[in-house]
C-alpha cells in the first residue's frame, strides 16, 4: 500500500523488515503472521491524523501498533480498565479519530466536541502531530494529571539502541513480562524493544510469578518488571528456582527497595539491574547487565543523553550529593501535547526538569532518591532524603513496606513523618506505640538523629498504582 504520509528520510524506522514470533497471554504469532496481521491494520488506519488502541495484552495489540508505525500515523494506547470519562478524555486530548477494537478491526470514533470535562486540559486535540511522532503516551498521574507526551521515532530509537548496548540485548534473547501495554515500560521497551532487537517476546498476560517461572522454564533470557512483581517472585520459591536460569533481570517504574532486591538476588541468584526514565524522557539512565551496583543505583545514561544534578536555583550540586536531576539529549520529548504554555519544565538553556531527587557519584554512577517536591524534606536546616530513611526503615524486621514524607512543622520546617506498614509475621503483638519508638531508635542508630520520624504511622497498605507507584499525595 501507498504509504500516505511519507516520512522525511532523516526520520528513522523502529522496527525492521524481519520480525520475531511473539507470544502474548498465550496466543503466538510467527514474526511473518505479526508482519501480515500488522499489512492489514496499517492499510485500514492509512492517512488518519491519530488513532486509538485498545492496548490489551493480546498479539492483536502488538499487530495494530506495528501496523500504525508502518502506516506512519500516531497512535494513542487505551488502558484497558479506562472507565468512560478517561477513555473519551484520552481519545479527544489526542485527536483520534479511528479505534482498533480489541479484535482488530479499525471503526471511526466521533470527532471531538467541546465538553465541559475537567479532566480537558485544552480543546484543539487535533493539534498536528511532528512527523516523527510514533505514538502518544501519557504520564502516570503519580502526581496531577496524566499529560499527553509526543514520543517520537528517534527519541525511540536513541533510547532502544542505549538499552541493548547495556543489556547485550539481541536477538539470541527472549524478552518476558507481563506489563500493560499503554506506558514506556510494558509498550516501548517491552514490544518495541523486542521488534527492533529481534528477540523473541513472551508476554505474560499479568505479571504473575508462575507466568515468569513458566516462560523462565521455556527458556526466557531478560525478564522485566516493576518492584511490586519482582517481591512477588522473590517470595515465590517454584519461580525464583526457574528465574535462576535467567541471563538478567531487570526492575523499573518505581524504585526497588533494598529488601526485595536482596530477596530476589538470594533467591534466583540473580543481582537485578535497574534502569530510570519518565514519560517524558523514556529510559536515560540504565544500569550495565555486567554492573553489581546494587538497588537505588541506575547506572549511566545511555549514549545520546546528558544529566546533571542542580540546585533549586539552578547552580550544579557538588559531586555525589542530593539535588534536582536535569536532562537533555535525543530520548527527550520536546513539550506536551496540546500545552504550548509547557512553562517551566525547560531551563533556559534547554534542560529538562525532571522533577526526581538524584545524586551521582565520583564515577558517575546515578542514584535516584525519589521526587524532589515531596521526598526532599528541609527539616530544621538539614535537607533530608526521604528515600534514605525508607531504606533504613526497610531494613528493619518489624517493616514491610514504608512511605516517609515531610509534614509542615512551625519550629522545623518541615518533620519526618513515617508511614510504616507491618510485617505480619514479625511483633505482631507488640502495641503500635512501643514499636514506634524502635523505630524511631532505629533510625537514629543507622542514620542519625536529625533523621529520625517525628512520628511513626502505622498503616494496612500504602497507596499504589498498578505500575507499583507509590501514591504521596494520597497518604495524610
Ligand atoms: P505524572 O508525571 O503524571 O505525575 P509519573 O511521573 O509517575 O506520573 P511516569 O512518566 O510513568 O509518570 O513515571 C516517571 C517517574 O517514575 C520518574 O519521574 C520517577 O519518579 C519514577 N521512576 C522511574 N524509574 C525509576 C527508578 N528506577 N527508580 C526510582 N524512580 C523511578
Ligand atoms: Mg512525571
Amino acid at each position: 500500500a501507498a504509504d500516505p504520509r511519507p516520512r522525511p528520510s532523516s526520520v528513522p524506522d523502529i522496527v525492521p523488515e524481519v520480525l520475531p514470533d511473539v507470544e502474548v497471554a498465550g496466543e503466538r504469532l510467527t514474526g511473518e503472521e505479526l508482519a501480515g496481521a500488522a499489512e492489514r491494520v496499517a492499510a485500514a488506519v492509512a492517512g488518519a491524523p491519530v488513532v486509538a488502541i485498545e492496548a490489551r495484552p493480546s498479539t492483536v495489540t502488538v499487530a495494530a501498533v506495528l501496523g500504525c508505525l508502518r502506516a506512519g500515523v500516531p497512535f494513542v494506547p487505551l488502558p484497558p480498565d479506562a472507565g468512560r470519562r478517561e477513555r473519551a478524555h484520552l481519545i479527544a486530548d489526542a485527536g483520534a479519530r479511528l479505534l482498533v477494537g480489541t479484535d482488530g478491526t479499525v471503526a471511526p470514533l466521533p470527532a471531538p466536541v467541546d465538553t465541559t470535562d475537567p479532566h480537558r486540559l485544552h480543546t484543539d486535540g487535533a493539534a498536528p502531530l511532528d512527523p516523527d511522532v510514533a505514538l502518544l503516551l501519557y504520564t502516570s498521574g503519580t502526581t496531577g494529571l496524566p499529560k499527553g507526551v509526543p514520543v517520537t521515532r528517534a527519541a525511540v530509537v536513541a533510547c532502544l539502541d542505549g538499552l541493548a548496548e547495556a543489556w547485550a540485548w539481541g536477538p539470541a534473547d527472549t524478552l518476558v513480562h507481563g506489563l500493560p501495554l499503554f506506558h514506556v515500560h510494558g509498550l516501548v521497551l517491552g514490544v518495541l524493544g523486542a521488534l527492533r532487537t529481534g528477540s523473541r517476546l513472551v508476554h505474560t498476560g499479568r505479571p504473575t510469578p508462575a507466568g515468569y517461572a513458566a516462560a523462565a522454564e521455556a527458556g526466557g533470557t531478560l525478564f522485566f518488571g516493576v518492584p511490586t512483581v519482582w517481591g512477588r517472585v522473590a517470595a515465590d520459591a517454584a519461580a525464583a528456582a526457574a528465574l535462576s536460569r535467567a541471563r538478567l533481570l531487570v526492575s523499573g517504574s518505581a524504585g526497588l527497595p533494598r529488601p526485595v532486591a536482596e530477596a530476589l538476588a538470594a533467591t534466583t541468584g540473580r543481582a537485578p539491574v535497574e534502569r530510570y526514565g519518565m514519560t517524558e524522557t523514556l529510559i536515560t539512565v540504565a544500569t550495565r547487565h555486567d554492573d553489581a551496583s546494587g538497588p537505588g543505583w541506575v547506572g549511566h545514561p545511555i549514549a545520546g543523553v546528558e544529566t546533571r544534578v542542580v540546585e533549586t536555583d539552578g547552580r550544579p550540586v557538588p559531586a555525589g550529593e542530593i539535588g534536582r536531576l536535569e536532562v537533555r539529549g535525543t530520548t527527550v520529548f520536546r513539550g506536551y501535547h496540546g500545552r504550548p504554555d509547557t512553562g517551566d519544565v525547560f531551563t533556559a538553556d534547554g534542560w529538562f526538569r525532571t522533577g526526581d531527587a538524584a545524586a551521582v557519584d565520583a564515577t558517575g554512577r546515578h542514584r535516584i532518591l525519589g521526587r524532589a517536591e515531596q521526598d526532599l524534606i528541609s527539616s530544621g536546616g538539614y535537607r533530608i532524603g526521604a528515600g534514605e530513611i525508607e531504606a533504613a526503615l526497610l531494613a528493619h524486621p518489624a517493616v514491610a513496606e514504608t512511605a516517609v514524607v515531610g509534614e509542615p512543622d512551625a519550629d522545623l520546617g518541615q518533620r519526618v513523618v513515617a508511614y510504616v506498614v507491618r510485617d505480619g509475621s514479625t511483633a505482631a503483638d507488640e502495641p503500635d506505640r512501643v514499636l514506634a519508638e524502635r523505630l524511631i531508635g532505629w533510625v537514629v542508630e543507622e542514620l542519625s538523629v536529625h533523621k529520625r520520624p517525628r512520628e511513626v504511622r502505622f498503616v494496612a497498605a500504602l497507596p499504589r498504582n498498578a505500575m507499583g507507584k507509590l501514591q504521596k499525595s494520597l497518604l495524610g
